[in-house]
């Protein structure tokens, strides 16, 4: 059997050049192939209407170029806009465009599936199938700024990573998609305009540090102290807080970036004045702003969203203590807009009669 032919957008520059130089062109066509893939976003070598036929033909012959497919969009009544996307083997993956009157935001996912397991994510409910590749996350992103431009007349404006899966659990694909989400010769946006959010791999965390990394970092934190966050999040098992926090430290000491802290609200579970007086105590140590998130429930989650007064009551205690904190309204509540829930229900569905829908 032969091996399977590679995907172009896997290759780097330089094996763009052996491959170019192999099939016998010239040197600046790999150059002018690099800008088809990555600025041009071209989606076939039918596309690279400037390369010559033959070419094209041998590029296909050696390698394959296979971008992910939009195939459903659910629209909400507040502008939010769930999309599914189909990867190039069958699989379902997710992606929300979030629009508030200041930002364009796309959510993306890194992996199909999770293995994290929180007990509160539809998207804990699938396994991990496997992880997106660098190019499949970047297409979320140009396959979301086309519905940004359609819906909203604008490009996106900021990114994140808090879809399916845990970006740091594959992370050589996150930093890469990052960097051509980022590049001059990619869409060149700002690395300050994306967030990369963990459930908290503290080990990983050092290593971004270590890495450089330049873009935002949040923290799904959820609970301040380890028995809760245990129950709710079984990674804390393996990653205590203790060990968080010395983490968070490191990275904002070493990165010199600040850190944000996701909280979702559950009702009855992590929203009394106790909570609040914990999340006070763990914040200022990292000195992290908190993002308070209001829960889109899910069937079976066993949570119930905390009253928008309740809400605020927690915030302006945090507020008072000197902790930055926002509360972010949950969006799109008559949509699938829980992360995975589109993907749950649709997952099998979706190879036979699809929509496929162009932006
Ligand atoms: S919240 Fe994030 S890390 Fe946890 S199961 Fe869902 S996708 Fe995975």
């Amino acid at each position: 059997m032969s091996p399977k032919p590679p995907d172009i957008r896997a290759f780097s520059l330089e094996e763009m050049q052996a491959l170019v130089a192999d099939l016998g062109e010239k040197p600046y066509r790999a150059k002018q192939l690099w800008e088809w893939l990555w600025r041009k976003k071209a989606r076939s070598f039918d596309d690279m209407s400037d390369l010559p036929k033959t070419f094209r033909a041998r590029l296909a012959e050696r390698t394959v170029l296979r971008p992910l497919v939009l195939v459903e969009e659910q629209r909400s009544n507040d502008g939010t806009v769930k999309c599914a996307f189909r990867t190039w083997d069958g699989h379902v993956v997710e992606g929300v465009l979030i629009p508030t009157p200041t930002r364009l935001t796309a959510c993306i996912s890194s992996q199909i599936g999770c293995s994290l397991s929180c007990s509160f994510c539809a998207t804990g409910r699938l396994k991990r199938i496997r992880n997106l590749d660098a190019q499949e996350i970047y297409d979320q992103v140009v396959l979301i700024d086309g519905l940004a431009h359609k819906y909203y007349r604008e490009g996106l404006t900021n990114i994140v990573y808090m879809g399916m899966g845990e970006p740091l659990l594959n992370y050589a694909n996150t930093l890469r998609s990052a960097e051509r989400i980022t590049a001059e010769d990619g869409l060149g946006m700002s690395p300050r305009r994306i967030t990369v959010s963990t459930a908290g791999i503290a080990r990983m965390i050092r290593r971004l540090a270590d890495d450089g990394a330049r873009f935002n970092l949040a923290l799904s934190l959820h609970a301040a102290n380890d028995a809760k966050r245990d129950r709710i999040m079984p990674i804390n098992e393996q990653n205590s807080l203790a060990e968080l926090k010395d983490a968070l430290r490191y990275y904002t000491r070493t990165a010199r970036r600040e850190v944000t802290f996701e909280y979702i609200l559950l009702r009855g579970f992590n929203d009394s004045l106790a909570d609040a007086q914990e999340l006070v105590r763990y914040a200022s140590d990292v000195h992290a702003k908190v993002n308070l998130i209001e829960y889109n429930p899910i069937d079976e989650g066993g949570f119930g969203r905390t009253d928008t007064k309740e809400a605020e009551v927690f915030q302006q205690y945090l507020d008072r203590k000197g902790i930055i904190a926002r509360i972010r309204r949950s969006r799109g509540r008559d949509i699938d807009a829980a992360c995975g829930q589109l993907a749950n229900k649709n997952a099998p569905a979706l190879k036979d009669g699809e929509r496929v829908l162009k932006t």
